[in-house]
């Protein structure tokens, strides 16, 4: 009887369990919906503009805006399939410092028009690690876009690669910008915590989750001048063997 009672106990645990996720689940469909539903309706909004007569400004005005609310769609969906869906870590060798370059490329056009600078600092030579390279890419590319956005009015961002003598590397973006906001600090990487309006509260999720992958570790930490920083390790994996 005792065996029973334990596989009913275990049972309800179970539906409890589901019924908890679902109801997860549903809110967070419910906030996807909305997130998506704002920059759809810019959309929209800016394609019936462009079917009126309109000036040519107004006109590159509408395109710049379909463009940018475009991005953030495809952007909210790479990170929700991310969370949601995380591919096995592929890894390979990589030079760390292709992949950096490239997110600020990608970060680049943004960056201009916040005014912000960003300073790059890398070592000399090639910094070849054994890498999920798109995982890398994404963590840090959700590290400078949170970088951005805490810095409206424009700022300096610092990405510094450094090499942690046989032991890996340290990433570190730093912003000039508001600031965690005070008390936050063990939320932040909680999947959906955002303090934004229009903020998914996935991408340091996803930054979390790739450090764990790599047997890394991800903080952050309140600059003495003002701004955050954002301190990713990765640690050394050399060949297939070191990595599982
Ligand atoms: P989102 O950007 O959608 O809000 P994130 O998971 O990327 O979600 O970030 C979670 C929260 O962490 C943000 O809402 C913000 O409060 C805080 N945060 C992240 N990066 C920074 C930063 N560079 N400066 C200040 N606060 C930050
Ligand atoms: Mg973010």
């Amino acid at each position: 009887s005792r065996a029973l009672l334990f596989q009913d106990l275990k049972k309800k645990d179970h539906q409890m369990m589901q019924s908890e996720k679902l109801a997860a689940l549903g809110e967070m469909a419910a906030s996807f919906v909305h997130e998506i539903r704002n920059p759809l309706g810019v959309i929209l909004g800016s394609a019936e503009t462009l079917n009126k007569k309109v000036s040519q400004s107004v006109r590159s005005e509408m395109l710049q805006f379909i463009r940018e609310e475009g991005e953030r769609i495809n952007r909210m969906l790479t990170n929700f399939l991310d969370f949601a869906k995380p591919k096995p870590p592929a890894f390979r060798e990589v030079d760390l410092k292709d992949i950096l370059q490239k997110t600020v490329e990608l970060i680049s056009m943004p960056a201009r028009e916040r005014k912000v600078r960003i300073l790059q600092e890398y070592p000399k030579e090639k910094v070849l690690m054994f890498v999920d390279p798109e995982q890398v890419r994404e963590a840090l590319v959700n590290l400078e876009l949170n970088a951005l956005e805490a810095m409206p009015l424009g700022g300096q961002m610092t990405i510094a690669l450094t090499e942690n003598e046989g032991q890996g590397v340290v990433i570190r973006v730093s912003d000039t910008g508001v600031g965690l906001p005070p008390g936050v600090e063990s939320k932040i990487f909680d999947p959906f915590f955002t303090t934004k309006e229009r903020g998914t509260g996935l991408g340091l999720s996803i930054a979390y989750r790739v450090a764990k992958n790599h047997g890394g570790t991800i903080s952050a930490v309140s600059n003495d001048g003002g701004g955050t920083t954002f301190i990713l390790t990765l640690p050394l994996r050399k060949g297939m063997l070191g990595c599982f």
